[in-house]
């Protein structure tokens, strides 16, 4: 126990990542060392980091906690101005990027490029953190990893992604990185963090954690917004409301509407108090010849904006169908177990009837062929299929099993 509380404060967030948080704690202790002037052994501190795992293990959580470990005078208090401002995203030195749409463009990435370059203003590093780095462009990749292979002595490039594959991170961004690869985390670690931090009641924080299957974001979501247990439950009524092919077509609108008005929840209010910020900043009224022209460029620039906000909604909405579609995926999953009297937790502990009902009903091929189709509609979204079109396609499926 004692190695846990040597582990600085800000890290206490990053759920169940022992072996990460051991390696970052490590890099940032030696990192200090570098700023003070002390000689430090060759790979104890490294330029270019790649955090890897699956959505919600915490990879810009980790990444986010590392930067303000590198900005603290004490290596991450958790307490002092560097890390409260890196945590919050407002540290001078601390540049980061996060997809407004479904792919960070090239222009973002030069401008990041450059700021990359110039030297810290608080006189310890410069970080670069980019949250979806597998959703860098081509050619916005090409720029980044110019500035990975020649990066100035105080720079440090924090990356996350999916996975080290090549489909998410180029080879060659990869290979000047150090992997810093992160798991699910248990459900135990989950609703630890739930009570400790967000104040959740034990029996809440348990059932969130083990229905969220090792997403602390949707854990902490679940437990506290009444909308969104609202919203799982209308989504796990789904197998059972559909007992023809009308019902079908009806419930896949449903799901449709679901996540367009989840979205719309999540990135309107955003939109407007940008939009009212960039008309404020580019200052309505005047008249004559002059302020003509400004109002033609004021309506590229609202334009642009609203394109990054259409992008960003779009994005917003697969995301809630997503986490829909991996809420179904469990259901049936739950179903195969009980079928196969497997002795493993259920996700969907508290539709268990539901779920040993489905299990009676079901042979475990036709389960399968469930689980298979849910897997499949989530590919043809990732692959751009109309998300009506697709979701269609698996309600008969989810029919006809
Ligand atoms: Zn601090």
């Amino acid at each position: 126990m004692t190695a846990v509380a040597l582990v600085p404060g800000v890290f206490a967030d990053v759920v169940g990542q022992d072996d990460a948080v051991t390696v970052l704690a490590r890099a940032s202790a030696a990192a200090g060392r570098i700023v003070a002037g002390e000689p430090v052994p060759p790979g104890e501190m490294t330029h270019a980091w790649l955090f890897t795992g699956p959505p919600g293990s915490g990879r810009s959580v980790a990444a986010r906690a590392f930067a303000a470990a590198l900005q603290c005078p004490r290596g991450g208090c958790g307490e002092c101005n560097e890390c409260h401002t890196t945590l919050g995203g407002t540290h001078a030195d601390v540049r980061i990027v996060a997809p407004e749409g479904l792919s960070i463009g090239v222009s973002d990435m030069r401008a990041l490029v450059l700021r990359a370059a110039s030297s810290p203003s608080g006189g310890r590093w410069q970080v670069v953190l980019v949250e979806d780095a597998d959703r860098l462009t081509e050619a916005a990749s090409n720029a980044l990893l110019k500035a990975v292979e020649e990066p100035t002595d105080r720079t440090v490039f924090l990356l996350c992604a999916p996975s080290a594959h090549p489909d998410d991170v180029s080879v060659t961004i990869r290979s000047r990185c150090r992997v810093v690869p992160l798991r699910t985390p248990s459900a135990s670690a989950v609703a630890d963090v739930l009570a400790r931090r967000d104040g959740v009641d034990e029996t809440t924080a348990r059932w969130a954690a083990a229905v969220a299957q090792g997403h602390v974001g949707r854990a902490r979501r679940l437990a506290r917004d009444a909308d969104a247990q609202a919203r799982r439950r209308a989504v796990l009524a789904v197998p059972r409301s559909l007992s023809n092919i009308s019902a079908c077509y009806d419930a896949a609108e449903a799901l449709i509407a679901a996540s367009e008005a989840e979205a719309a929840a999540a990135t309107e209010g955003q939109a407007a108090a940008e939009k009212a910020n960039l008309e404020r900043a580019l200052g309505a009224g005047g008249t004559g010849k002059g302020a003509t022209a400004a109002t033609r460029g004021t309506a590229g620039q609202i334009k642009e904006l609203e394109r990054k906000q259409k992008s960003r909604a779009t994005r917003a909405q697969r995301d809630a169908l997503d986490r829909a579609l991996v809420d179904l995926a469990a259901f049936y999953r739950d179903v195969l177990m009980v079928r196969l009297g497997a002795a493993v937790p259920l996700v969907h502990v508290d539709i268990e009837d539901v779920v040993r009902a489905a299990a009676a009903r079901w042979e475990p091929e036709s389960v399968l062929r469930r689980i298979e189709a849910v897997l499949r509609c989530r590919t043809a979204l990732e692959e751009n299929v109309k998300p009506r079109i697709a979701v269609e396609a698996l309600m008969v499926t989810l029919f006809e099993g």
